[in-house]
């Protein structure tokens, strides 16, 4: 099925700031909410409203969105993620019906929370990729009883208050007329259920902080900033749902010598004058090991030469970068006599030297010619 530009979904033009996505997000999910619009298409479009809205209002994922559209070309990896969600259907009726929550049902099984990871890695692994693995604390569900919080042999009882749905009812009078609203009942937490005796270990919690190893595979060729999911390694899930995912942010130490900018490699390399005036074969470091490079004779100092296939490996397989060796002319600080001699001697035989600067420049080599 082809999907419509998210953009043309939500009525607003490729360049409308947060304020004005938000605020076309209210307006249209408020139309199609499928619980207002009894047209057939309603719930349809109100999916589209809410997965335009869930792009568009992300920073992230709207410049991955304008680069390149619905294609995802990370497959997982990469910009999306952290788990920060826009808001969804349950925050339209809090802000439209005036503060009510509307929940499922709490003791369903829902996926845990995804977390976030930052990780610091050297420039080469970043290059070449590597299996390593990183020590994050972490909660888990809880061994001795199981995820439940109630202590081992006894039991949950119902909660009196709600009768065990977790709810309440809450009439409010809106704009559209007095309205029976739910809310979360706040003594069994929305969970319908009490717990009388609680596990020592999490004091009822049903999860318990612990410190875990977790393999992780840096991809070659991951950027700094890019991000890699890891499947499963997120917070435990609820009622026996599935646990959310990690995400690991890497970030890239600099290199000494290597500049990167996407699959490219930087590098300036500093030749002598002669080198650059009289060319030269020289020795270039790459991230792959030395290449020897010719400098032509007459090498000007900011000259660029690009040695093809020499930068990084595409993360996403695209091919490979390659390496762009910028030329700086080294002008010598420290000359001996026989060398300076040398240099005016050249200077002279050139006689290419500006006006202004050359008199004075002239007079010198004169006087020390004449060895005044
Ligand atoms: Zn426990
Ligand atoms: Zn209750």
């Amino acid at each position: 099925m082809n999907k419509r530009d998210y953009y043309e979904v939500l009525g607003v033009s490729k360049t409308a700031s947060k304020e004005e996505i938000k605020k076309a997000y209210r307006k249209l999910s408020k139309q199609f909410h499928p619980d207002i619009n009894k047209e057939a298409d309603a719930s349809e479009k109100f999916q589209e409203v809410k997965d335009a809205y869930e792009v568009l209002s992300d920073e992230q994922k709207r410049a991955q969105y304008d680069q390149y559209g619905h294609e995802d070309p990370n497959q997982g990896f990469g910009g999306f993620g952290g788990g920060a969600e826009g808001f969804g259907f349950e925050d339209i009726f809090s802000t439209f019906f005036g503060g009510g929550t509307r929940r499922r049902d709490p003791n369903a099984p829902r996926k845990g929370e995804d977390l976030q990871y930052s990780m610091t890695i050297d420039f080469m692994d970043a290059v070449f990729g590597k299996e390593t693995e990183v020590e994050i604390p972490k909660e888990e569900t809880c061994d001795t009883c199981d995820g439940s919080g109630a202590k081992p042999g006894t039991k949950k009882k119902t909660c009196p208050y709600c009768e065990g749905t977790g709810q309440l009812n809450v009439t409010q009078d809106t704009p559209f007329g007095r309205m029976v609203n739910r809310r979360a009942c706040q003594h069994c937490e929305g969970t319908g259920q009490i717990i009388e005796e609680k596990c020592q270990t999490c004091k009822g919690a049903g999860k318990v902080r612990k410190v875990k190893k977790i393999k992780v595979s840096i991809p070659a060729g991951v950027d700094d900033g890019q991000q890699l999911r890891v499947n499963g390694q997120g917070a435990p899930g609820y009622n026996g749902g599935p646990p959310g995912d990690l995400y690991v942010v890497f970030r890239v130490k600099p290199h000494k010598e290597f500049q990167r900018e996407g699959d490219d490699i930087y590098l300036e390399l500093s030749v002598t004058y002669p080198q650059a005036a009289l060319g030269d074969d020289i020795e270039v470091s790459t991230v792959h090991g030395k290449v020897k490079l010719k400098i032509p004779a007459g090498t000007q100092s900011g000259a660029r030469f690009r040695l093809k296939g020499k930068g990084v490996q595409n993360v996403h397989g695209y091919g490979t970068g390659d390496q762009h060796v910028i030329i700086r002319v080294k002008t010598p600080t420290k000359l001996n006599e026989k060398q300076r001699q040398l240099l005016r001697e050249f200077a002279e035989i050139s006689g290419d030297i500006p006006e202004e600067q050359g008199s004075s420049l002239f007079d010198k080599i004169k006087r020390t010619i004449k060895g005044d």
